[in-house]
Formats: structure tokens, sequence, C-alpha cells
């Protein structure tokens, strides 16, 4: 593929102490199809962004006046509106922290990317944002969508769902599977949510979960006619789980509720004091839906308070299953959620699974459920029925591990 003329490409702001980094990554940015600029000091990074408009920002946390945090405040105080990549080189804690205040104040934050920063995940990280030469599902166009572009997309039914795989990980079988929004924009092709979902209203999200539930359960009841017994995991936000045409929407749908329709909620909007102050935590039970809270291990939580929800799966966030074999930490994190979970008496997922070798680690520790891109990525509707019937991904490995996996709620 030819280069393309500079004022096509999607800018980058670099920012890191360590001019090896900078250099390093400006020339990944330059494979990946980005012009980048540099700096070394944070006054510098702000004087270009207020002057470049740049698409991301990647910056280190070790800067000193003001420090990275203060500098993601000061990124929010000029409304910058583009991505914010965090480097590591701090604590893991540390880079956590600094991404939950990123998000707490608005900003679009796309993780830490680890040092030293290889090609392979810088592109992950960019892959479904809408820039960069070889993006996972988007190809290269303007940055930003209008208004009726998305009104239209939820107007026309250009949103479709593609399903990751679940399995559980005592029998390897496919268990269920989450829906993954996808916009088929008609110029474009398949754009992910990480591009689209911050730019919807509350009422356009609204109708995304509507439209969401629509197709997730018509492709439920698909399966359950062919005798899969697949749960169905749909991600929703607070707002949705308060608003009163959900319990509606889905009770009618699946008689029995069985195999579970899911409803995914991360763990920092379950602790919402309006969400747990209502009613609906018993309504959602009383309907037969089940409550995971994704992206666990993050929010630290406090457990009297979940437990005001009917939880029925807590799903580890990937960023401590990523890590599992080689980081102490991590690993301890995922054995007391697993733990949590099997005193608890619910399921506990593992997500991001990329490497099939933390498999017996996981089962050890007794999660009992897994997903990610070891197994499987997210998959149009009709490949699921192959997939529950092909051959599981895990059993073997499980075996050659030598572990023998926890029993499952
Ligand atoms: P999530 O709920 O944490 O969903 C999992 C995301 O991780 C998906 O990205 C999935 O493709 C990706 N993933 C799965 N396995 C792996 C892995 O092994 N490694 C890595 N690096 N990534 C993996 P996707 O589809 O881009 O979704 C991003 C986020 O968008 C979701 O994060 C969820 O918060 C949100 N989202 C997706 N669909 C919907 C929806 O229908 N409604 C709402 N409200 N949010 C949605
Ligand atoms: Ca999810
Ligand atoms: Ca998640």
């Amino acid at each position: 593929m030819h280069d393309q003329p500079n004022q096509e490409r999607a800018l980058a702001v670099v920012l890191d102490e360590d001019p090896d980094v900078v250099a390093i990554l400006s020339l990944q940015l330059h494979l990946l199809g980005m012009e980048s600029r540099c700096c070394r000091r944070t006054v510098t990074l702000l004087d270009e962004v207020a002057a470049c408009r740049p698409q991301l920002v990647i910056m280190g946390l070790e800067s000193e006046d003001p420090d990275g945090i203060a500098l993601l405040r000061k990124l929010a105080e000029q409304q910058y509106p583009g991505w914010v990549l965090l480097l590591g080189g701090v604590e893991r804690k540390i880079s956590r922290i600094a991404e939950r205040v990123g998000q707490t104040l608005g900003l679009q934050m796309l993780g830490s990317l680890d040092k030293p920063m290889r090609l392979a995940e810088l592109r992950q990280r960019l892959g479904g944002l809408r820039f960069g030469r070889e993006p996972a599902i988007v190809p290269e166009s303007d940055p930003f969508f209008s208004a009726e572009e998305l009104e239209r997309a939820l107007e026309q039914g250009e949103l479709t769902l593609h399903y990751q795989p679940q399995f559980e990980l005592v029998s390897g079988r496919l268990s269920g599977v989450e829906a993954l929004v996808r916009w088929a924009h008609p110029e474009i092709g398949l754009i992910g949510p990480a591009s689209f979902l911050p730019m919807l209203t509350p009422g356009q999200s609204r109708r995304l979960t509507g439209h969401v539930l629509q197709l997730a359960l018509a492709d439920a009841e698909r399966w359950q006619r062919l005798d899969l017994a697949l749960s169905m995991s749909v991600n929703v936000t607070a707002d949705d789980l308060m608003a009163p045409d959900l319990l509606a929407r889905t009770r009618h749908r699946i008689p029995g509720a069985s195999p579970p329709v899911v409803l995914e909620i991360t763990e920092t909007a379950a602790m919402d004091d309006e969400l747990l102050g209502s009613e609906i935590a018993a309504r959602l039970h009383l309907a037969g839906l089940e409550v995971s809270v994704d992206d666990f291990g993050v929010g630290f939580s406090s457990l009297s308070r979940l437990q005001m929800l009917p939880i029925s799966e807590l799903k580890i966030d990937r960023s401590f299953v990523r890590h599992l074999q080689d980081d102490t930490q991590d690993a301890a994190i995922v054995e007391a959620v697993a733990l949590l979970g099997r005193r608890l008496g619910i399921r506990v997922i593992a997500e991001g699974v990329e490497e099939l070798d933390c498999l017996g680690l996981l089962a050890r520790f007794g999660c009992t459920h897994v997903q990610g891109f070891g197994l499987s990525r997210p998959v149009p509707a009709e490949a699921i029925p192959g997939l529950a019937r092909a051959q599981s991904p895990i059993r073997a490995s499980i075996a050659a591990s030598g572990a023998s996996p926890g029993s499952t709620p």
C-alpha cells in the first residue's frame, strides 16, 4: 500500500521523557499510517494539542510539572475530543487509576500500552479506531461522524451484531455468546463500537440498546430452535437498566429464561447510587434476567453494595488476564475474584484470553468460563451453530496442562 498524502493521515502527539521511547513510537505510528509529533514536556504537548487538534495523544505518566494525571485534567479542561493512550512504565496500579481519572473526566481513554512497545499491541489498541493503515475493523477515513450519520445508522438498521463465543472450562463446550455491536457503514465498512458509542446522545444510546436486544434475542431464539443451549450476554448501561421499557422488551422473548439472557454492566456503572437504590434489581430478578459485572476488578467496588444487584456472573477485566502468567499481582487478583465467585455460587468468566496456555491456571484458580481472541474472535451469527458443533479449542489445552477444572455453578 502507498503512503497517503500527509494531510490525510491521522495525527498523534507523543509525550515521553525517554527520547528512545518517542523515536520507536514515531516509527511504529508511521508504519501504521499515522503522522506523529513528539514532545518531551507537558506544556509543549498542551500547545500542540491546542494548535494541531491531533486525533490521538500517547503519553507517559512520569512527566514532571504537571504530572501525568494533572495533564489529563488539563486535556479535559481543553475539551480535547480525541483519544488518549497511556504509556506503561509506572506501576500498573497507577496506570489503572490514571485510566479511571481520564474516563471520569470524559476523555476517550484507550488503556495503557506496556513498554517496550510492540507494534502488534499498538496496532490492536488502535484497531477499532478510524485511523491507521492496517486497522482491525475500519479502514482509514475522516475521524468523526456527524449526528446525521449516527441517526441514519439507528434508523436504517445499519447496526449489526457479532458474537464472541464463551466457553465453559470444565467441559470445554461453547456455553454462550456476548453480543458486540458493529456499525455496517455503507461506505466505510464495519466499524467497532469504540468509534461511535461515545458519540451517541443518551436517547440514541437507549435506542441502540433496544435494537441490540431485539437482534440478540431473535438470534437466541433461532439457536434455541436448533437445540443449542447458549446464554446470550448483552452490554447495557446503568441508564438502560433503569429505563422502564427494558424489562418489557426482554420478558416475553425467551420463555423459561433458559438458557439465560445476561445483562452485562460494567463494575463502575453497577455502583451507580440511583441504580442500587431502585427497585430495578428485584424486578430484573423476577423477570428471570441475569446480571454480569463486566470489567470486574478495575472499579474497587464494595461487595456489600454489589450484593444489592442479582449478580450471576463476575467477568474479570482483560487487563488482569493479559499478564496472568508473569505478573503475580494480576494472578493474585484473578485467584481472589474466582474464589469470591465460588463463595457466592456464581460464574466467574475470564475475558481477553489470548494465549491458551493460561487456561490451566484459570481452571486451577476456579474460573468457570473463558472468552478471548485465543479461543475465538467475535463472529457473525451464522458462524455460531458451526462453532457449537466443532471440536472445542479448550479440552486439549486443559488436558495438556494437567489441571482439574473447578465445578460450574
Ligand atoms: P467489553 O464489554 O469489555 O467487550 C469486550 C471487547 O473486548 C470487545 O471489543 C471484544 O472484541 C474485545 N476482546 C475480546 N476478546 C479479546 C482478547 O482476547 N483480546 C483483546 N485485546 N480484546 C478482546 P469491542 O467489540 O470493540 O467492544 C468494545 C466495548 O464496546 C465493549 O467492551 C463494550 O463495553 C462496548 N459495547 C460493545 N457492544 C455494545 C452494545 O451493544 N451496547 C453497549 N452499551 N456497549 C457495547
Ligand atoms: Ca462486555
Ligand atoms: Ca469487558
